[in-house]
C-alpha cells in the first residue's frame, strides 16, 4: 500500500514548493498540488517541512584501532540509531585498515560491522594509511565494490602517508573519478607542538588547541591543494575550520582548481573557550582539528552563508569521558580524540543557522543532504524529493523546541558536547526507504539499513 504526504512543503537545496508526496514500496512515486488520495493511507504533515533524509558523509560509528584506547563508545548500531531518530537516513563511514592491512581486509571488516546492525543506509569512505603497489591496485577493486571515495591523512603518526604517497595515490584516484578527503594539519609540527608543551609541564587540555593552532592545518591545506592541483584531481577537504583555511580555499578556486569543503557542527557552535572548562573537562571537547576562536566560527558561518563551504558532516567519534577520556588526565595528547554529534546535527543547524537567519533552510538541505549525495555519488537515488528516489524523507517541524542532553540522547555515551543547548525544530517523522522508522524523537524500526553500491561517473 502507498503513504501520501499531505499538506507539507517540500524542500530542496535550491527551492521550496506546496506538494504532497506519494511514496510507494521504497520510492517516491508521485509529487503534486492537491493530490487525490486514491488507495493510500494518508500521513497529515501539514505546517512540517517535507525534506530528504540528511546523510553523515564523516562518522568513526564503531572505531576499535588507532584510537589509543579500548575503541569508540558507540557501535554501529547505537550510533546510526542516534543517527536515525532526528533524519538521518544515510551515512558514510569511515573504514580504517590495520597498518599493513589490505583495504578488501578493511571493507570486509566494516560490511561485518554494519550489516545487520545499521538504522541508516550507509556505505563507506575507504582510508589509505599505507602506500605499496598492492594497496594502488586495490583502488580498482574498491570502485568495483561501490567504494569510491578514499581517505588519507597529513596528521596522526600511525596514520599519516607522505606527499608523494598522496600524490600517487590521488593520481590513481583519477583515473576511476573517485573522491579523495584527507584530514589536513602538519603532522610533523603537531609532534613538535605536542612535545614542546609537555617538556614545559603543561599537560592539561587547555594545551590541546596551542598544540595545533590554525596555521598547522592552513599549511597543510595549502599544500593538499598544491598536490591536488597537481594530480588534477578535485578533492575534500573535510573538517575544515579556520579562517587561515578558508583563505587557501580561496586562493585555490581563484586559480580555477575545483574542490570541495567539509565542516562540522562542533566549529560552528562551540568555541576553544571550553578547554577551559573545570575538573578536565575540557577533555570532553578534545578532537583534531580542536575547536577554534569565534573569530573563526564567525569566518565559517560567512563560508557558508556565501557558498564556500559545501558540506556540513559531523565527524562523529565517541569517547566515554569518565573511563576512555580519562586516559589523558596527565598528558593531553594521551586524550582520545573525537567527539559525539551524529544525532543531534540537524537541530543544532537548524537552530544555530535557519531559525538564526544565518542560512536558508535550503542552504541546509544543499549541506545535510544534497550537496553530499552528489559529491559522494549517491544523487539522485538519495539527497532529493523528487521522483524515482528513494523515499528517505524528514517530516521536519520547525516549531518543536528540544534541549540536548546526555541523560536522554540515543548516543552510548556518557556526555554530549551540547550539553544545555536549546534548539528549534526537529524530525516529526523519518522514513527510510518507504517506511516510518522514526517519530518524535523514537526510532520506531531499527536495523533495516543497507549498503549502498555506488558508480562514479
Ligand atoms: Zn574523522
Amino acid at each position: 500500500m502507498s503513504i501520501l504526504l499531505k499538506g507539507g512543503v517540500v524542500v530542496t537545496a535550491v527551492d521550496r514548493r506546496q506538494l504532497d508526496v506519494r511514496i510507494e514500496k521504497e520510492k517516491i512515486v508521485e509529487l503534486g498540488a492537491s493530490l487525490p488520495i486514491g488507495d493510500s493511507q494518508v500521513e497529515d504533515v501539514s505546517g512540517c517541512f517535507i525534506l530528504p533524509g540528511f546523510i553523515d558523509a564523516h562518522t568513526h560509528l564503531q572505531l576499535n584501532n588507532g584510537a589509543g584506547s579500548s575503541g569508540t563508545a558507540d557501535n554501529f548500531a547505537s550510533g546510526s540509531r542516534a543517527a536515525l531518530a532526528n533524519g538521518t537516513t544515510t551515512v558514510i563511514d569511515m573504514a580504517t585498515p590495520d597498518k599493513d592491512g589490505s583495504l578488501q581486509a578493511c571493507l570486509d571488516t566494516w560490511q561485518r560491522l554494519a550489516k545487520g546492525n545499521s538504522s541508516c543506509d550507509y556505505t563507506f569512505h575507504m582510508s589509505i594509511i599505507d602506500w605499496n603497489p598492492e594497496i594502488k591496485n586495490e583502488i580498482a577493486a574498491m570502485i568495483s565494490a561501490g567504494i569510491t571515495s578514499f581517505k588519507m591523512y597529513m596528521a596522526y603518526d600511525n596514520l599519516r602517508t607522505t606527499d608523494a604517497e598522496i600524490y600517487e595515490a590521488m593520481t590513481e584516484i583519477k583515473k576511476f573519478h573517485g573522491m579523495l578527503g584527507v584530514h589536513c594539519e602538519n603532522g610533523d609540527l603537531v609532534n613538535e607542538g605536542i612535545k614542546k608543551l609537555l617538556k614545559a609541564g603543561k599537560t592539561s587540555p587547555h594545551y590541546h588547541p596551542l598544540s595545533r593552532p590554525d596555521a598547522v592545518e592552513a599549511e597543510a591545506v595549502e599544500r593538499y591543494l598544491t598536490i591536488a592541483d597537481q594530480a588534477e584531481l578535485p578533492v575534500n577537504i573535510v573538517h575544515l575550520s579556520t579562517e587561515r583555511s578558508l583563505e587557501a580555499v580561496r586562493r585555490a578556486r581563484k586559480r580555477g582548481q575545483q574542490l570541495y569543503v567539509e565542516t562540522c557542527p562542533q566549529y560552528l557552535v562551540l568555541d576553544d573557550h571550553l578547554y577551559d572548562a573545570p575538573n578536565f573537562e575540557g577533555a570532553k571537547y578534545v578532537c583534531s582539528p580542536p575547536l577554534r576562536s569565534l573569530d573563526d566560527q564567525r569566518a565559517l558561518w560567512e563560508g557558508l552563508e556565501n557558498g564556500e563551504i559545501d558540506t556540513i558532516s559531523t565527524d562523529h567519534c565517541s569517547f566515554n569521558f569518565k573511563t576512555q577520556k580519562v586516559l589523558g588526565i596527565d598528558d593531553f595528547s594521551k586524550i582520545p580524540n573525537g567527539m559525539p554529534g551524529v544525532e543531534t546535527r540537524p537541530q543544532l543547524i537548524y537552530t544555530a543557522g535557519v531559525a538564526s537567519k544565518r542560512i536558508s533552510l535550503e542552504t541546509m538541505v544543499g549541506l545535510l543532504a544534497e550537496n553530499i549525495a552528489r559529491q559522494f555519488d549517491l544523487f539522485p537515488q538519495k539527497g532529493i524529493v523528487q521522483v524515482g528516489s528513494d523515499a528517505d524523507l524528514v517530516v521536519w517541524n520547525p516549531a518543536a523546541k528540544g534541549v540536548i542532553s546526555a541523560t536522554t540522547q540515543l548516543q552510548n555515551v556518557d556526555y554530549t558536547p551540547y550539553e544545555g543547548i536549546e534548539t528549534q525544530g526537529q524530525a516529526q517523522s523519518v522514513f527510510l526507504r518507504g517506511q516510518k522508522v522514526a517519530e518524535n524523537g523514537k526510532v520506531l524500526q531499527e536495523k533495516k539499513g543497507q549498503f549502498v553500491f555506488r558508480t562514479t561517473k
